[in-house]
């Protein structure tokens, strides 16, 4: 049994893990007062979150399954000819969805895992997003 007290504690230390770089940004957007919506399946690519009056997509990247090469990402030195090629393949893929959306008129704002760590600079860089024209 646990006290009032330590299953308090418990459950914000579950709910911690739960937030997810992607929830991040979705609560930011939303305290920006943007309505966005989520895996959109008519257009390139498993989107994460789609603007679509302001025809803006922003792609959340997990550093480790996308391949940024930083230090929340790396190759298990172990089984490397399992994961390279996976890797390898998510990135070739999200090259091809960016290139198909920017075509298609979209503007993207990727963003990495690891940068959304730092709220302040996301913050900062999904309202630059959002403020910007297409050229
Ligand atoms: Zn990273």
């Amino acid at each position: 049994m646990l006290t009032p007290d330590q299953r308090s504690r418990l459950m914000s230390r579950i709910r911690s893990r739960d937030t997810t770089p992607e929830l991040v940004v979705r609560s930011m957007l939303h305290r920006m007062g943007y309505r966005f919506r989520l895996h959109r399946k008519d257009l390139p690519g498993k989107l994460d979150v789609v603007l679509p009056r302001h025809r803006k997509v922003v792609l959340v990247h997990g550093c480790f399954w996308h391949g940024h090469g930083c230090k929340l990402g790396p190759v298990p030195k172990s089984n490397q000819g399992y994961w390279s090629p996976k890797i390898a393949g998510n990135r070739a893929r999200d090259a091809r969805n960016a290139l198909a959306l920017a075509e298609l008129g979209w503007q993207i704002l990727e963003l990495w895992e690891c940068e959304i760590r730092d709220l302040k600079g996301t913050e900062r860089r999904i309202k630059e997003f959002m403020m910007s024209r297409r050229s």
